[in-house]
């Protein structure tokens, strides 16, 4: 059997990674020469943009992973599929390596360890199955049987995240619109976000300050906050890591506290969680 350092590559993921990657370097560009975007095609992206981000910030992040606060079952069923779409895998595979990541910071075990280097704990982790990456910190996620759902319908979520743009743009402008829209919105938005998302995982590791604790590499950077809807205050995070906030203070740039809030006003969140006032 193997030991836990074994490492065997991912082939699925660098096909997919590979196919996002030259349909964004290649196939954007060369559609934008030949045919251009549609104002519709960069709104969508920019909307899309957004969801997906937030499906990742507040749902997978905030609410499953920590439990930093509850909500009602249509909002936690949105979340699930808004951050299915992101293409970033399921919500229990998500979280599991989310939570490993706060046991473990720094720690061989951690899976984007950003001791070993920007490109690892960027994105490198992603190309390289371990044997333990599913495991104890899924088991309680198992119980849940919403999370259970999104993981069965995972890649339906998923195709359905590039269906739609695609659907949208056909009915705007035939099969060269939707095309447009699909590589626009559809697979440009899904690089954009999986970076946004891997820049906390390896640069919030990196650069900033440590105002709230040195016991791991974890930084706040208000900048990155700009790209990831608030998780750039990422060294609060890892120290106050039960709190619905990355930006604590009212004038941090955090669009998924305002979110989680804001719901909260409806009664569609609570039992919003503060470690620190
Ligand atoms: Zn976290
Ligand atoms: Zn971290």
């Amino acid at each position: 059997m193997a030991d836990s350092t074994t490492q065997s590559v991912c082939w699925g993921t660098v096909a997919l990674f590979t196919a996002l990657t030259v349909l964004t370097f290649v196939g954007v560009p060369l559609f934008a020469y030949f045919y251009d975007y549609t104002l519709l095609d960069w709104v969508l992206l920019a909307v899309l943009y957004v969801v997906t981000g937030m499906g990742i910030t507040v749902g997978y992040h905030r609410m499953i992973t920590h439990r930093s606060f509850e909500s009602h079952p249509w909002v936690k069923a949105c979340l699930l599929v808004m951050g299915g779409w992101a293409v970033q895998n399921s919500a229990l595979m998500w979280c599991a390596d989310h939570i490993r990541h706060h046991a473990h910071t720094d720690e061989e075990a951690d899976p984007y360890n950003a001791s070993k280097g920007f490109w690892h704990s960027h994105v490198g982790w992603l190309f390289f199955d371990t044997p333990h990456r599913e495991d104890r910190f899924a088991a309680k996620l198992r119980t849940d049987p919403m999370i259970m759902w999104q993981h069965r319908y995972y890649w339906v979520i998923v195709a359905s995240g590039l269906l739609l743009p695609f659907a949208l743009g056909y009915l705007n402008g035939g099969f060269t619109g939707g095309l447009g829209c699909f590589l626009l919105a559809g697979v440009l938005r899904t690089v954009l976000v999986l970076n946004s998302t891997f820049t906390i995982n390896s640069l919030c590791h990196m650069v900033g300050t440590q105002p709230h604790g040195t016991q791991d590499s974890s930084r706040d950077s208000w900048l990155i906050s700009f790209i990831s809807f608030g998780e750039g205050y990422h060294n609060y995070h890892h120290t106050y890591s039960h709190d619905y906030r990355n930006g604590s203070k009212w004038y941090n740039f955090d669009p998924s506290k305002w979110l989680i809030y804001s719901l909260s006003l409806l009664g569609l969140t609570y039992n919003l969680h503060r470690e620190r006032t």
